[in-house]
């Protein structure tokens, strides 16, 4: 029970990593990335040019935000640093792209003042470059690094699996950077300079690989040690399930608006690792040790959920996500927005709420292209008689009784939100990525400030 009563008696402490700590976070990652910058002072190198000194700068910049996708993709949540996994997976996204532009850039930057000393000077240092044996390993990884990066943006058109795209992404960018590594520490001039400054360039990409080791190979040993039961698969829309694990570990604790990733097969070898799904938890605390899910059928795992078997072992890694109550402490009131499959976590925090017997306005927009795809609708309007300031309002494109026909929109909103000032609420916000970039919209037009807005997509 220690993590548990530790999580509810240090909320402050946890909370540092959840809110307004994220310009810390991007501080600290930018002190970390300018390292081997700074060290490049240390070998008093003569960059004979303000173009050489910038090519130098943005090269020692890149590699080390490349190193540094690793941990940003990782799940290290013991490590404070690395541990908020939302903030994590929004940059790792970003620098990627970044990174994609300026290694693409690399040797074209390189090669740019030849030319323009002259087109047949350019010419013939492109074709030397390209064919001279060290630099072989250069223009692989380059190439790679090119077509992997395309591979991330374009994933969803893809015609394969989510879990083949993920296990190639991995594999691809420890081969990747293994190359890289190799290429900078042969050729680049700042360990020719001083052989030490390699010593670092291979520090940080032993890091990175084992970064990858410790999540396909070590994780799933401790994970396997701590199974969860099955205890439930109900059908409970057209389109939902809830599921239901119980766990043996007093240990395991979570807050509401949380989520795990979770596998019904057992981890172990790449291939299985891989098979992991993140869900959001539905339930509040008070049901542990017991935890609930609520998932829609969206694919081919989640259409196979009614063949798991009852009693069987899951293995949970978790929890993971920084939408808390703590967001709210301070709230005069708060609204709840779930669009789809995001009631799950809309109802852990509705839980949570009920669970203090909060007193203050609680509002839950609940939207659904059909109305039969609402969920638990029985124990919501239960919550609605025993909460003594809830209620519910459902958005469908459906017609019905109680619904406000359309999308989740402005006018449904500042109709829910009256008479309070908006100054007053607190939004947490949860579904597909453009239901909750078109709510978002609707609460700036409303005024309502980013910091007191907490959301998170049902995708990385
Ligand atoms: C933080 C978070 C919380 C989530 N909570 C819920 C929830 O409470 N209820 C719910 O129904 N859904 C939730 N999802 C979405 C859920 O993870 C996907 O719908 C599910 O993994 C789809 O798997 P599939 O094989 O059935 O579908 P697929 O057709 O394979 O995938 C559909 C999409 O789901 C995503 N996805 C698929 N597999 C994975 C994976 N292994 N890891 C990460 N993303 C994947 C990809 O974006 C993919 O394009 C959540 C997602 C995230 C990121």
């Amino acid at each position: 029970m220690t993590t548990r009563t530790s999580l509810v008696a240090k909320p402050k402490q946890r909370r540092s990593l959840y809110l307004g700590e994220r310009g810390k976070l991007l501080l600290g990652y930018t002190a970390i990335m300018l390292i081997p910058f700074l060290a490049t002072y240390a070998l008093d190198m003569q960059l004979k040019t303000t173009y050489a000194f910038a090519l130098s700068a943005m090269n020692t910049l890149a590699m080390m935000m490349f190193y540094l996708q690793f941990p940003l993709g990782s799940r290290l949540k013991k490590i404070a640093w690395f541990a908020n996994i939302d903030w994590n997976m929004t940059h790792h996204k970003k620098v990627g792209q970044w990174l994609g532009l300026i290694f693409f850039l690399h040797p074209i930057l390189i090669l740019a003042p030849r030319f323009s000393m002259s087109w047949g000077d350019g010419i013939t240092s492109v074709i030397t470059t390209v064919t001279a044996s060290n630099m072989l390993i250069g223009v692989i990884a380059w190439v790679s690094m090119v077509v992997w990066i395309l591979l991330s943006i374009f994933k969803q058109r893809l015609p394969i699996r989510y879990e083949t795209w993920r296990l190639t992404h991995m594999m691809g960018f420890v081969t990747i950077i293994v190359l890289a590594t190799v290429h900078i520490t042969n050729i680049g001039q700042h360990g020719q300079y001083a052989p030490w400054f390699n010593v670092i360039w291979w520090g940080l990409c032993s890091f990175s690989v084992m970064m990858v080791l410790f999540n396909y190979f070590v994780k799933p040993i401790l994970l396997k040690r701590q199974p969860f039961e099955l205890t439930e698969v109900t059908q409970v829309s057209s389109r939902d399930w809830q599921v239901t694990l119980k766990t043996n570990n007093d240990a395991f604790d979570f807050e509401p608006g949380q989520f795990v990733w979770f596998n019904t097969t057992a981890p172990g070898g790449l291939k299985n690792a891989a098979k992991e799904h993140p869900f959001s938890i539905a339930s509040s605390r008070s049901s542990l040790p017991n935890l609930s899910f609520l998932i829609r059928n969206l694919g081919d795992y989640t259409s196979q959920l009614g063949t798991l078997k009852i009693g069987q072992n899951v293995y949970v890694d978790g929890p993971y996500g920084s939408m808390s109550l703590h967001d709210s402490a301070k709230a005069k009131a708060i609204l709840l927005i779930a669009g789809g499959a995001g009631i799950g976590p809309m109802l852990s925090l509705l839980r949570g709420l009920a669970d203090q017997n909060d007193t203050r306005p609680i509002r839950l927009i609940y939207g659904n292209n059909q109305l039969d795809q609402m969920v638990l609708q029985e124990d919501i309007l239960q919550l609605e008689t025993t909460m003594a300031n809830f209620k519910q309002q459902l958005v469908s494109l459906d017609k019905g009784k109680n619904a406000y026909q359309g999308v989740i929109d402005q006018t449904i909103i500042s109709r829910l939100i009256e008479p309070h000032p908006t100054a007053d609420w607190s939004v947490y916000l949860c579904g597909p990525q453009p239901m909750v970039e078109g709510v978002q919209g609707s609460l700036k037009k409303l005024s309502i400030a980013n910091r007191h807005i907490h959301f998170e997509h049902l995708s990385f």
